[in-house]
């Protein structure tokens, strides 16, 4: 689905992403760790070209992208994204928040739109917010809403940027369960988060990321349990 090769990108002389290798299988889900400023987010916005590498290459479902040759936000529609803050419209109801691309981008006829839209919103358990306004929602019901609206625009590939780091602790759960059942359901999924129960329970694949670079990759249980560079080992020691 992914296959990431010598990417690097810099900001200026800020060498942020150095020589990243990276492949994700088709209902993968992959678990990017690390410290924080090692460029775990330059990576994921990488992927579906909210920044655009200096080198290397991006396949995406067999297809390598160039920035400047192909239309990017087709590209956004087969990875869609979900961060830290959930940037909902607030003067839109949570149904017109997740019809809103469907409706503008894709031209979707406005019955079929709402008619997918509030089955989406059951799916993240939350039909019965429809017609509210997100200032009435907690924290953990907006990032579901956002993941209903980045759904609705039928993505292969989901990219995560720490969804939880955000919430007060007792909303992380919902967040989480909700991320569980589409990993179950088999979507591939790149997911940025601390939450090291989460990345055990789900993740197929675990990437420490360091300076700019994976320095280790393992399934959970090596990962944790058996890391085999130092720098794993000092990480996951500050952070357990
Ligand atoms: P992480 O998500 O792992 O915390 P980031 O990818 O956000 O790390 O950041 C990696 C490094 O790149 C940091 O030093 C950060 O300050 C820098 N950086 C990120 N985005 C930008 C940007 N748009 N302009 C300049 N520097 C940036
Ligand atoms: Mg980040």
């Amino acid at each position: 689905m992914i296959k990431v090769e010598k990417l690097n990108k810099s900001f200026g002389d800020l060498h942020v992403l150095k020589d990243v290798d990276m492949t994700v299988k088709e209902s993968d889900v992959v678990v990017l760790i690390g410290a924080s400023g090692s460029g775990k987010s330059t990576l994921l916005r990488c992927l579906n070209f909210l920044e655009i590498k200096n080198s290397g290459t991006i396949t995406i479902e067999g297809k390598q992208i160039e920035p400047d040759k192909d239309d990017l936000n087709k590209v956004r529609q087969t990875v869609g994204m979900v961060f830290q803050h959930f940037n909902l419209f607030p003067h839109k109801t949570v149904l017109e928040n997740v019809i809103e691309a469907p409706l503008m981008v894709k031209k979707m006829k406005k019955d079929e739109a709402v008619k997918e839209g509030k089955e989406l919103l059951a799916k993240v358990g939350l039909a019965e917010k429809a017609d509210v306004y997100p200032s009435k929602l907690s924290g953990g019901q907006k990032q579901r809403v956002a993941i209903a609206r980045s759904l609705a625009m039928k993505p292969d590939i989901m990219l995560f940027d720490e969804p939880t780091s955000a919430l007060d602790p007792e909303l992380v759960g919902e967040v989480l369960s909700t991320m569980k059942e589409l990993a179950r359901e088999g979507m591939t999924m790149v997911v940025v988060t601390h939450e090291m129960g989460f990345a055990r329970e789900v993740a197929d694949w675990v990437c420490y990321m360091h300076g700019g670079r994976i320095v280790e990759r393992g399934h959970p249980d090596e990962l944790f349990d058996n890391p085999t560079e130092q720098r794993t080992q000092d990480f996951l020691s500050s952070i357990l």
